[in-house]
């Protein structure tokens, strides 16, 4: 346990005054959408010919910003600055790190719903996820820099007569850090911080559909007294610079969250030793999941449903976290279906500007094209029950979609769709649900819904994932109260907002002085 940290609270959106000041935020961010971002390398912009444009997803005429893309030249560059940075940064005291991420947060909370707001434009968040996005990076930031705290001594070992022992943790060198659009500034900063407090340096890239908010993070990152080339800012197509870095011989450690793809790609490609390398890179690998909430007969049939919907189309289905499986107890399956439907239909979706807006846009056309080609699959598979539909003319809207009687070994069953989609499927009995819930390559999270005291104790042990709630939904797991990460093929489990997630980015000494 972090025992100086406690978690920012969300927003209460119940209150005129929070959204009269999101309103404002908006208008701020408004004002300044459609500009130009440099690089930053050792602490400088660099400019560059090709650029990537954010642009909204929710209105497509709608520029969020240009940003300069950087390509080997720059990502060399980087990685120079980096290697400079280390000699210095890896010598600081950790709790002078400390105060830079501590500094940042501050900085942060005091802009908290600007910082959504770009959210909101950028990705299509509602005022509720954008702001648990930003409260989960200030977060990671308290959080990290708290536990690099209480490192700082070591831990103790045994000395003997004549003999004194020390144990302490050291940072690996520069590294590479790939972040995800879907929690596009917690875990970016995550990611990015934790590595770097424990004093390694850093190569930010961030995924190429948001880098306007993580330039947003490097600026109250240098504000706060980060050194140059501590974390070198240089967004990118994931393949040109991914690869080149993931293979750069200097590179110590690769802390990457996305696909299942991506991620098996840059575990292999980092376990092979270059030319002129003299360490082994470690590799922080967090991946997709395939969720899943399991509904006993002897459960609150209303807290299953609203769970069901709260995990499966909180930002339009699109979290690592997302239930896109219901498997209910056939006593129950009708009544738990209906109620989901009911609560689904419900669900406004639309602008994520509008301040009664459930559920916003998916990410890009990339985002819509794939999830209305499994819509498809769903409809040959399975009975659609609800949604289906579309609207791509001026940002990418899909409907809150259920599908129910899929079988356990349908492709919407088993693969992640990433989208606003969930299949139902019954089960005779408790051991039938669990069989049917670890039926699947991954293991991120999964949630019970059950009153009865034996079935939890049978799950607890019994269902493989990383994540697992009791009687609530599967997604919204908090920094320092539920670490975070998967099973199986949802990644190496490093457990973000974990208690030893710094010891991933650091080699522990020991030092024996003889008398
Ligand atoms: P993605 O396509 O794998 O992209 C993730 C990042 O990897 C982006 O920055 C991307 O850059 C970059 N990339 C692409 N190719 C690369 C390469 N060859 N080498 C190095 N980097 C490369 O994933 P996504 O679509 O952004 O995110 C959705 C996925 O993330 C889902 O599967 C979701 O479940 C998973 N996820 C997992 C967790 C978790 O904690 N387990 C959390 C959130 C999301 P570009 O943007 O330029 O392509
Ligand atoms: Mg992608």
């Amino acid at each position: 346990m972090v025992t100086a940290y406690r978690h920012e609270p969300f927003t209460d959106f119940t209150l005129e005054e929070n959204q009269r000041a999101y309103d404002e935020a908006l208008a701020y961010v408004k004002k300044q959408l459609g500009k130009e971002y440099p690089l930053i390398i050792n602490g400088r912009p660099v400019t560059t010919e090709r650029k990537i444009t954010s642009i909204n997803p929710a209105n497509t005429t709608e520029v969020i910003g240009t940003v300069s893309k950087a390509e080997e030249s720059q990502a060399e560059a980087a990685m120079q600055a980096a290697r400079e940075a280390f000699k210095t940064w890896s010598k600081w005291d950790p709790a002078a790190r400390a105060n830079v991420l501590l500094r940042a947060a501050a900085l942060i909370r005091r802009r908290k719903h600007e910082f959504s707001a770009w959210m909101t434009y950028e990705i299509g968040k509602t005022r509720k996820e954008a702001d648990a996005d930003t409260a989960e990076g200030i977060d990671f930031l308290e959080y990290y820099a708290r536990q690099m705290i209480e490192l700082k001594p070591g831990i103790p070992v045994n000395s003997r007569d004549m003999e004194n022992n020390e144990f302490h943790y050291f940072p690996l060198g520069p590294g590479l850090t790939v972040s995800p659009w879907n929690l596009p500034f917690a875990i970016m900063t995550g990611t990015t911080v934790g590595p770097m407090v424990a004093g390694n340096t850093v190569m930010l890239k961030p995924a190429s559909n948001t880098p306007v908010i993580a330039y947003k993070l490097m600026e109250v990152l240098m504000e706060a007294g980060m050194p140059d080339g501590v974390v070198n800012y240089i967004p990118g197509s994931g393949s040109a610079i991914g690869d080149y870095l993931v293979d750069h011989p200097h590179t110590h450690w690769i802390n990457f969250t996305g696909s299942k793809e991506v991620g098996t790609r840059i575990y292999e490609r980092a376990a092979k030793i270059q030319p002129g390398q003299q360490h082994l890179k470690r590799t922080a690998i967090e991946m997709g999941g395939k969720d899943t909430i399991i509904v006993d007969n002897d459960a609150d049939l209303d807290l299953a449903a609203a769970s069901i919907l709260y995990s499966a189309y909180g930002f339009s289905g699109q979290k690592c976290s997302a239930c896109s499986r219901a498997i209910v107890h056939e006593d129950v399956y009708e009544d738990v279906l209906e109620k989901t439907r009911k609560l689904a239909s419900e669900a406004v979706t639309g602008d994520p500007v509008q301040r009664e807006t459930y559920m916003g846009p998916v990410k890009d056309q990339e985002a819509y094209d794939k999830i209305m080609e499994y819509i498809e699959i769903g409809k040959k598979e399975a009975r659609l029950v609800i949604g289906g539909d579309g609207d791509n003319s001026t940002g990418f809207f899909i409907k809150p979609t259920i599908f129910a009687e899929a079988s356990p070994d349908a492709r919407i069953m088993q693969e992640e769709i990433f989208g606003p989609v969930v299949a139902f499927c019954q089960a005779r009995d408790f051991d039938e649900l669990i069989e049917i819930a670890n039926n699947t390559e991954y293991g991120l999270t999964g949630a019970v819904i059950s009153n009865n005291r034996a079935h939890l104790e049978q799950a607890r042990t019994d269902f493989h994932v990383g994540n697992l709630y009791f009687n609530r939904g599967c997604t919204a797991a908090i920094v320092g109260y539920q670490p975070f990460g998967g099973f199986k093929m949802s990644g190496t489990d490093a457990k973000a907002g974990g208690p030893d997630y710094l010891l991933h980015f650091m080699q522990p000494k020991t030092v024996t002085d003889q008398f």
